[in-house]
């Protein structure tokens, strides 16, 4: 564990604490999930639903993971055998690699990938390849598919696919997820899918799961959380779904991480679920506003601003302020304006190719965004 000791969240969230910083670093929202949903729970604790529930969730819970997938995706899976209820997505995620990796086994992650991924294939014994995301036309992301196919071999055991992703905001598009699917098929790789942004989708986009390509449900690990849809990141009721065998597997190794977690956020969020998904859409809309205020202040105080397709996320190029380095802004930023963010050098391997670029949440009350900008202005 040792190269993963120190970290810049506990920094600069230190940092925007010291100067009182309005803090964009942290990603999670600071208004409460469905009301309905938030009653449940309460309920459920004041019902004596706080003893350990069953081990793979509750048959409610699996049942509606099962229905929202097909209602949404029109993907089959057997509720019994074919769906977990995880502590979170990143248990899904660290669950998913102890079952899959032989120490040695490759993983390839795309990177900026998610704090968690590269701990947890090292926390599996694996060891990981990164493809990059490299700053296309049209300020976009796009996948470098050469050094994606470059990347798989015969070693390879799994590629995890973060889409909607975090930390660029990039919604991989059709073509980019035809290849993935591609390069997972020709090399018998096993893709796993962190979708926890499942319903966080700008501009009319629509998501689309691995799983639903062509030969690719027999092969992909669904992996999605209540956290990110429902506001409720704190709950940390998460899921994964994909073949009886694969999960199977994932289970024998969750059952000794955590065994079970929630059991009175599991029915709220079954709920949420079968009828928050409006609630859920109003979300998606009024963070695609906020991403739009932000994304404009940041381009008014000098930034030059990537598109956020989807998450909570907005990332900037520092360059056209002077500066070269993005952490090393994030570091002034604090006492200089008054404001935090997390530069994205750090969620990489390569970390030179987006040494300019500081990341940004967006997942605010207005009031908190428009206090940002208003300092953010100060920059120029
Ligand atoms: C927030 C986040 C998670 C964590 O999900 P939990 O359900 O809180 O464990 C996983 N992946 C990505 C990309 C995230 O942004």
């Amino acid at each position: 564990m040792r190269p993963f000791t120190s970290t810049i969240f506990a920094e600069i969230t230190e940092l925007a604490r010291k100067t009182g910083a309005v803090n964009l670093g942290q990603g999670f929202p600071d208004t409460d999930g469905p009301e309905g949903m938030l009653r449940i729970a309460q309920q459920a604790i004041a019902d004596g639903v706080n003893q350990y529930p069953p081990g793979p969730g509750i048959p409610e819970l699996r049942t509606a993971i099962a229905e929202h997938r097909r209602n949404r995706y029109g993907s089959e899976h057997d509720p019994d055998s074919e769906v977990l209820v995880t502590v979170g997505g990143t248990e899904a995620m660290s669950a998913a690699m102890l079952a899959l990796l032989e120490p040695g086994d490759e993983v390839v992650l795309i990177e900026p990938y998610y704090d968690a991924y590269p701990v947890a294939v090292a926390m599996a014994g694996g060891v990981r390849r990164t493809v990059g995301l490299t700053q296309g036309p049209d300020h976009r992301f796009v996948l470098d598919v050469d050094a994606l196919r470059a990347a798989v071999g015969p070693q390879t055991r799994a590629l995890v696919l973060n889409s909607p992703h975090n930390p660029t905001g990039t919604v991989f598009t059709a073509e980019e997820l035809a290849v993935i699917a591609e390069v997972c098929r020709e090399n018998d790789v096993i893709a796993i899918t962190d979708e926890v942004y499942e319903h966080l989708l700008f501009d009319g986009r629509k998501h689309t799961p691995l799983a639903t390509l062509p030969g690719m449900a027999e092969r992909t690990l669904s992996i999605s959380s209540s956290g990110k849809s429902f506001s409720a990141t704190g709950w940390k009721i998460g899921w994964i779904c994909g073949p009886a065998e694969l999960v199977a597997a994932v289970r024998s190794a969750k059952q000794f991480l955590t065994f079970v977690g929630g059991a009175p956020f599991q029915p709220a969020v079954a709920h949420a679920l079968r009828n928050e998904l409006g609630w859920a859409e109003q979300l998606r809309s009024d963070l695609e506003r906020k991403r739009d205020l932000l994304s404009r202040g940041l381009s008014e105080a000098g930034f030059d601003v990537l598109s956020s397709e989807g998450t909570y996320f907005v990332c900037a190029d520092v360059r056209p302020l002077g500066f070269t380095d993005g952490a090393q802004l994030c570091r002034e930023l604090p006492d200089r304006i008054g404001v935090a963010a997390i530069p994205v050098q750090v969620f990489c391997d390569h970390p030179e190719a987006t040494r300019h670029l500081v990341r940004f949440a967006f997942c605010k009350r207005d009031e908190v965004l428009n206090e940002a900008v208003e300092r953010l202005h100060k920059l120029s």
